[in-house]
């Protein structure tokens, strides 16, 4: 049958209406989650090249919903985001995220992703000061992995919060480096520890022709500002070699480990023990 304007006008209404109540329910099971400990935390090791060692893991969030199953954190951080609830839910993260890495062995340090709502929360600073000291993990053990959304209102109080960071001893790493608009200039503003070059560049290295240019550039971007540079989404030896030999410092992905439950990693790190 042919829509006439109303009809269609109509569709796309109750099309609306299912999606904004898909929303709404959401976010109510969303608020409910913390309280209910549905999210746990999965943790992806990172391989630095050079001595063949697992120097750290970066947590990534999961929620295991009642009846949805695992909803990926790509379809909740961002309406987390929006509505803040992301400050509470990254309050938890942080927490758990030292209470589970001082058990890892030292000098083993845990990266945390840190959204752009969240790190204008005025408790960022805070929160990462208490959740080491009552885990007793040392500040140098802990890494902030910031996108370039953080910084996009790049204003005195945003470097004056990664200052803050940087005095207590944590690291901060640039997250998806490659991906935004304007990724050299934030390293031009602010010394990151790290880069982590973004998946995609990764994926191109057997893809597209010159497909490792970016990489090495990177790479050698990194080495002179005296920053690691991690490659992400390794998924196979070929990637691994090349990375390695356009001068990539550590790498992060598949090949090494999927990200898995803390419970997991002890049997992960006997059996990659430190050379
Ligand atoms: P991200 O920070 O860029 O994290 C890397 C994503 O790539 C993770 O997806 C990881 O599981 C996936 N990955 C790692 N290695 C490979 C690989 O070899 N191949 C492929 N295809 N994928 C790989 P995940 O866990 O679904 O997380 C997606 C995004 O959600 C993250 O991207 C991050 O932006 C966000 N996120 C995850 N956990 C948190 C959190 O605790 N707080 C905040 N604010 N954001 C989080
Ligand atoms: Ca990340
Ligand atoms: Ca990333
Ligand atoms: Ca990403």
């Amino acid at each position: 049958a042919k829509l006439d304007g109303r009809a269609t006008y109509r569709f796309f209404q109750l099309e609306m209406d299912d999606r904004m109540q898909a929303r709404r329910r959401l976010e109510l099971d969303m608020r409910q989650a913390l309280a209910r400990r549905e999210f746990q935390l999965h943790y992806q090791p990172q391989l630095q090249l050079e001595s063949d060692r697992i120097i750290g893991c970066e947590a990534l969030i999961r929620w295991r919903h009642p009846d949805r199953g695992m909803v990926s954190p790509l379809d909740f951080i961002p309406l987390a985001e929006e509505i803040g609830l992301i400050v509470p839910i990254g309050e938890w993260v942080i927490r758990q995220a030292c209470r589970d890495a001082v058990t890892w062995p030292a000098p083993m340090s845990v990266a945390v992703n840190v959204s752009p709502a969240q790190f204008k929360s005025d408790r960022l600073v805070e929160t990462i000061i208490s959740a080491l000291a009552s885990s007793g993990l040392p500040a140098t053990r802990f890494e902030v992995e910031i996108t370039e959304g953080v910084l996009l209102q790049e204003s005195a109080k945003t470097l004056q919060t990664l200052h803050r960071l940087r005095e207590l001893g944590v690291r901060v790493s640039m997250d998806d480096f490659g991906t935004g608009y304007s990724s050299l200039s934030y390293l031009r503003s602010f010394p990151f520890d790290k880069i982590k070059i973004d998946r995609s560049f990764v994926k191109d290295l057997s893809g597209k022709p010159d497909g490792d240019a970016i990489i090495r550039a990177i790479a050698g971007l990194g080495k002179s500002l005296g920053m690691t540079t991690i490659a992400e989404g390794v998924e196979t030896a070929e990637q691994m070699q090349r990375i390695r030999a356009e001068g990539c410092t550590d790498v992060q992905g598949y090949l090494i480990s999927k990200p898995v439950p803390a419970e997991d990693l002890p049997t992960f790190f006997a059996s990659h023990p430190p050379q």
